[in-house]
């Protein structure tokens, strides 16, 4: 099978969240299963390039019509662990993408407009033979209607889109849909945002248009479907439930393995966990904290946006050191208000030794030593399509302390509920309840060594690897591929 993924992030390339992680694992794995794949991506001028095989022009003549002007498209291909990738911009001086940032410009949305027209012309020149085309996210969303509403088409690929946060829509002016060309009036009825009658909404116009659907955990794909989550699509979602499916996301073993992480002080795994103490050590060394191998070390990886649960982060940092233990908050916020709230915080924190705030947007080598060192992490998420950090945090030794959303309510399993137990859950977004299970946690810790040894046992024997997630894709993708040559 032939199947060309167009994605705005890669890890480690360029990672922002969770998609990088996705993009990554996921075209691995179906490589690794025997099927033609390459990635397309935008040729970001902060593309981590020393992680490449191979980086390279690549020989085009493409051009296409944007906003009325027409652009040279400019190519460059390259290899990442076997990967083929391609980058994708428009030639100086009206590239798009060498610019510092991955997102958040002003104008992100003709950014990546340009980037879904482009790299669909680069598909059908280059790729005409591919089954799929697999897309990702509103920022390629637009591929499904432009790849529909050709008069005539000459290949038959089957369009897939994966959503991995319905908070993220693309709700832009109806002139992005004239720049790119798609001026049919019911064309763009279709494309129109369900509340904002004077704006386009790309996510949907990807529902519309789209042959099948994933996102990113079974209960997300449920939740999606209820007014209080479906951020505004939810009747749209319902109408196209038929060929929506939610695919748990799975991690890269390989990448992420304390057996052989090279990032890690030390090695260990499953059945010999004592060397996880030593890297609880050395971060406490590396991050001046008091060397103490009793007092629990709890961590929070994550993009400080509202999702995460901001508040119930802020208050379980104060519970932690009121408990006696340890925290290590990792990450950084893209909105100036919740950055600065949590800078204020930091300088009051800051002659106490036990808490440690990082703001650091991306810091991979860190986030595998957190991931080793740690004893606990919190997920306070007041929704959570799938998340990676309680993921990576099992297959450390690391307890997840969740709340039961989403892709977390489908990977963690509270130790008093559940045959499969594999940390600690609650359902209410509040603080009291956050702080009552950290309570729970660390009464076990403290109290039951054997009990918590065996939790860290059971989470690290799950397997959430890639591999039976990317079967689920591919079967999909031979019934879709199979219904168009009947
Ligand atoms: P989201 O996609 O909403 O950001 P996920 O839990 O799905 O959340 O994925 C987050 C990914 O980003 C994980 O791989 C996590 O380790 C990583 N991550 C988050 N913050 C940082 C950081 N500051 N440095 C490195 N990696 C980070």
């Amino acid at each position: 099978m032939k199947i060309a993924c167009v994605s705005t992030e890669m890890s480690p390339i360029a990672k922002v969240g969770g998609l990088a992680d996705v993009s990554f694992g996921l075209s691995k794995e179906i490589m690794t299963q025997g099927h033609d794949i390459c990635v397309i991506l935008p040729n970001y001028a902060s593309l981590k390039t020393s992680y490449l095989d191979s980086f390279e022009p690549y020989p085009t003549d493409l051009e296409i019509t944007f906003s009325k002007k027409k652009h040279q498209i400019l190519v460059w291909a390259g290899k990442l662990c076997g990967l083929t990738l391609f980058f994708i911009d428009s030639k100086a001086p009206s590239s798009f993408f060498q610019t510092d940032q991955i997102y958040g410009k002003q104008n992100d949305g003709q950014r990546f407009s340009f980037f879904s027209l482009a790299a669909l012309k680069f598909i059908e020149q280059c790729h005409p033979t591919v089954d799929i085309i697999h897309i990702n996210e509103w920022q390629t969303a637009l591929i499904a209607p432009l790849y529909k509403e050709q008069a005539c088409r000459k290949s038959s690929a089957k369009i897939m889109t994966t959503i991995h946060n319905l908070n993220y829509q693309g709700i832009l002016s109806t002139s992005v849909l004239n720049k790119v060309g798609l001026s049919k009036k019911s064309t763009q009825l279709k494309c129109l945002d369900l509340k904002k009658h004077n704006k386009v909404n790309l996510l949907k116009s990807a529902i519309v248009y789209s042959d099948f659907i994933t996102t990113v955990s079974p209960r997300y794909a449920d939740e999606i479907t209820t007014p209080g989550q479906g951020m505004g699509l939810d009747k749209i979602i319902l109408e196209n439930k038929r060929k929506i499916k939610g695919i748990l996301n799975g991690i890269d073993y390989e990448v992420w393995n304390p057996k052989s992480d090279s990032a890690l002080a030390e090695h260990y795994q499953l059945n010999h966990t004592q060397p996880k103490a030593l890297c609880k050590k050395f971060i406490q060394k590396l991050l001046n904290m008091p060397l103490e191998s009793r007092t629990p070390l709890v961590i929070c990886i994550c993009r400080l946006v509202p999702q995460k649960g901001i508040s119930m982060i802020k208050s379980a940092i104060s519970h932690v050191l009121k408990m006696g233990g340890q925290f290590i908050l990792f990450g950084s916020s893209p909105i100036p208000k919740i950055q600065e709230d949590f800078d204020q915080l930091k300088l009051q924190l800051q002659d106490n030794p036990s808490a440690k705030l990082i703001f650091d947007s991306y810091n991979e080598e860190l986030a595998h030593q957190l991931y080793a060192g740690a004893d606990m992490i919190i997920c306070p998420s007041i929704f959570e399509p799938c998340g990676l950090t309680q993921l990576i945090s099992l297959r450390y030794g690391t307890v997840p302390i969740v709340r039961l959303t989403g892709g977390l309510a489908n990977t963690v399993f509270d130790i008093n509920s559940s045959s499969k137990a594999n940390g600690f859950t609650y359902l209410e977004p509040t603080s009291p309840a956050l702080k009552k299970t950290l309570g729970r946690a660390f009464n076990l810790y403290h109290h039951e060594p054997k009990k918590w040894k065996k939790l860290i046992h059971s989470g690290m024997k799950m397997d959430f690897s890639w591999k039976k997630s990317a079967q689920e894709y591919l079967k999909i993708f031979h019934r879709l591929i199979k219904k168009s040559t009947k």
